[in-house]
């Protein structure tokens, strides 16, 4: 990735090519706002908890604060990586869930990547001071390409989530997840039927013959991670990708990723939505929202971008404001 300041997005202030195809496919759009709760800080926390399958993605501080007695709906945690930013809230997540007005027998599972060491030392440590819990709690190893089931498979509908490597720090191993949903669609071979002939085919019990199952992804979530220049996030409808750094210039290490950066893994992958997290707090939201315009012309990309920042979501280009945001 070229990171000059003459290649910074910054400067451009026209939308660019694709405004009006933006606005055409926002109707099939995704509302995140109806999908996720979160926070977000670069190097102070962050979490997301995806409310249609009650999973946890990463467990920064504040967590529990945020949720409350909603702390007894998560089912999974899944967590990137064990930078502290994305685990200090498990501690008091599960002492809450010990102590608050809930279910406090409800079983939590902890998904991890193999070998991560803090990871393990926080596991540890919940072990030692907290001796009786009132629920199981399971820590899970995870390697890449794992897949958990997150309902019957055979379920119409069923999901599950599948683990793929991300490239944050170098030699440690960090994961990404993806939410994957199994559908089924019509062969390509019978899509010039009729409506009726199909409807004549279904009656006559040939459902399986005119049916094949796929799999669409409904989430990709990369944690913490220099941009993927992979095929692999291609049509998932929601990206959530961090972007730590909104100027080129400011990249002091190769960890993170820029906004542009951010903007040009989605203008490969053409999501329905991109949602940017992990955002340095050293930046305004107008400065965010410039960079996010700028980069989105000269990739052109033309979904819905979404920003979390702090407790914060909103759309952008939804509500243009200068506000403050650190
Ligand atoms: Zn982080
Ligand atoms: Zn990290």
């Amino acid at each position: 990735m070229v990171t000059t300041p003459a290649n910074k997005c910054g400067g451009l202030q026209d939308a660019g090519p694709g405004t009006n195809h933006h606005r055409e496919i926002t109707e099939v759009s995704v509302d995140v706002r109806q999908l996720l709760e979160g926070f977000s800080k670069a190097m102070y926390s962050t979490w997301f908890y995806y409310k249609p399958d009650r999973l946890l993605l990463d467990a920064g501080e504040g967590v529990a604060t945020a949720l409350g007695n909603r702390v007894f709906g998560i089912e999974r945690v899944l967590l990137s990586h064990g930078h502290i930013d994305h685990i200090s809230g498990l501690p008091t997540l599960i002492y809450a869930r010990t102590a608050g007005m809930g279910d406090v027998e409800k079983p939590l599972t902890i998904y991890y990547p193999k070998g991560d060491f803090y990871v393990e030392t926080l596991r540890d440590y919940v072990g030692r001071t907290h001796r009786r819990l009132t629920f199981e709690l399971h820590w899970m190893p995870l390697e890449p390409g794992d897949s958990i089931a997150l309902e019957e498979e055979q379920k119409q509908h069923s999901r599950r989530v599948v683990t793929f490597p991300t490239q944050h720090v170098r030699g440690r191993l960090t994961l990404g997840y993806h939410i994957v949903e199994r559908r089924r669609k019509l062969k390509p071979e019978f899509a010039a039927l009729s409506q009726a002939e199909i409807h004549a085919l279904v009656r006559d019990g040939q459902r399986d013959r005119l049916m094949q199952d796929y799999e669409q992804k409904l989430l990709t979530y990369l944690g913490d991670t220099t941009p993927m220049h992979t095929d692999q996030f291609h049509n998932t409808e929601l990206l959530m990708h961090e972007a730590t750094l909104v100027e080129p210039e400011d990249v002091k290490y190769p960890v993170h990723s820029t906004v542009e950066e951010a903007v040009a893994v989605a203008a490969h992958a053409q999501p329905k939505a991109l949602l940017l997290y992990h955002i340095s707090s050293r930046y305004r939201r107008d400065q965010v929202e410039a960079a996010v315009a700028a980069c989105c012309a000269k990739h052109g990309l033309t979904c819905d971008v979404w920003v979390q920042y702090l407790n914060r979501l909103w759309k952008v280009n939804e509500m243009m404001g200068n506000e403050e945001i650190g």
